[in-house]
């Protein structure tokens, strides 16, 4: 039997200076107290599930605002995770940072701290999407980060932008995009705007206060987006993911894990952890997860064994969502089934309405496909 692949480890930071109304993330302003609290919590939850057979091969800082805590306390945390998992010497390890927080200092600290890639939440180059955004940073921060994050030696840095803004034109995205490749990063993540249930956001979209860009617009959006990117060498990876060509391309190891089912371990409240075959999650609640740590309990959460079918829903799913598509050979190995019999009619159409290619060895979805890959899988999934 093959031994599984490495896993990944994410550490959640649960604190943001101020929450953007388009945000579902779990975090909160917080308090010094409350992030000294936290950090306590999470190295008991460090310690209690340690495993020094678990091999892992990336790190990554996410939140929440992982830049609002000091590199001190991130080297912390980096050391703990390397005396308690094996934590290999190559590995990748990631820290998203908003252009707001940072200074040359503290990215310096970072790197010190062992940190190797850095991810800024630019999100745009224009101050009155910002503003929209109600982010904490503008176009002028942006730029100083990331020539903060340069002189502090971070070669591996990658940038995330919104598109599909309500009124956003394809100029204004270009001049965005152009403003992002200027800063010749490695990788490049461009989110549709999304308006998640229960944000700020989504009830201006339904009191009418502010009208989302038609559909079309934003596929429009997202077309142009992958020429831009791919003809400036980029190497459209995932829906929303572009990572700097070369071999191998400058992706994000840690994000793959994901999309490829390998494992993940997930510390933090709201975390997820995956290993193969059993999800858990921690509840999304810092009170509660500080106080079951405090008395030497895990925190509060849920899991689940996932059945074959959940396991090949979820692989189609996430295959879909990549640009390779489905290896059907390695589908029908992992799962024992003969895919392309499974799939033989939902295959067929999605390749008839232009939606999903195939060679016979993959099955990827096309741009356009690219735009429904959910809904594309779920045609799929529906066949078993
Ligand atoms: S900074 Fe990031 S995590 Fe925090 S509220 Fe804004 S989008 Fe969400």
């Amino acid at each position: 039997m093959s031994s599984p692949p490495p896993a990944g480890i994410y550490i959640h930071l649960p604190f943001c200076l101020r929450k953007c109304p388009y945000c579902d993330f779990y975090s909160e302003v917080g308090t010094e107290e409350r992030r000294r609290s936290f950090l306590v919590a999470l190295h008991q939850e460090l310690a209690l599930r340690a495993d020094r057979n678990l091999d892992a091969d990336s790190l990554y800082f996410g939140g929440g605002t992982p830049s609002q805590f000091a590199p001190v306390h991130i080297c912390a945390i980096i050391d703990r995770v390397s005396a308690l998992f094996h934590l290999s010497q190559d590995s990748e390890i990631t820290l998203e940072a908003n252009p707001g927080t940072v200074t040359r200092e503290a990215l310096e600290g970072y790197r010190a701290a062992g940190v190797n890639r850095i991810n800024l939440g630019a999100q745009s180059f224009n101050d009155e999407n910002l503003s929209f955004l109600g982010r904490i940073h503008d176009a002028r921060d942006a730029r100083r980060a990331i020539a903060a994050a340069r002189r502090a030696g971070f070669t591996d840095l990658g940038l995330d932008l919104i598109y599909g803004l309500p009124g956003q034109t394809r100029q204004q995205w270009q001049a965005d995009l152009e403003a992002a490749l200027a800063a010749a990063p490695a990788h490049l993540s461009c989110y549709m705007l999304t308006y998640a249930p229960g944000t700020p956001l989504d009830e201006a979209r339904a009191a009418e206060r502010i009208r989302p860009l038609p559909e079309e617009a934003v596929a429009g959006l997202f077309e142009l987006t992958v020429e831009t990117l791919t003809a400036s060498g980029f190497v459209h990876y995932e829906v929303s993911n572009f990572a700097r060509g070369g071999s191998p391309p400058a992706w994000s190891r840690h994000n793959r894990k994901y999309w490829n089912g390998a494992p993940y371990f997930g510390f933090g409240p709201a975390a997820h952890s995956f290993d193969g075959s059993r999800r858990s999650w921690n509840k999304p609640d810092l009170d509660a997860y500080c106080k079951a740590l405090d008395r030497g309990y895990p925190p509060p959460g849920g899991r689940e064994v996932l059945t074959r079918e959940q396991r090949m829903t979820e692989a189609v799913f996430l295959g879909l969502r990549q640009t390779e598509g489905i290896d059907i050979g390695d589908f029908q190995v992992r799962f024992a089934v003969d895919a392309e019999q499974l799939f033989d009619r939902a295959m067929a159409d999605l390749v008839d309405e232009g939606l999903a290619a195939t060679d016979g060895r993959r099955f990827w979805l096309t741009r356009r496909g690219l735009l429904v890959a959910d809904a594309a899988a779920l045609r799929l999934a529906s066949c078993f």
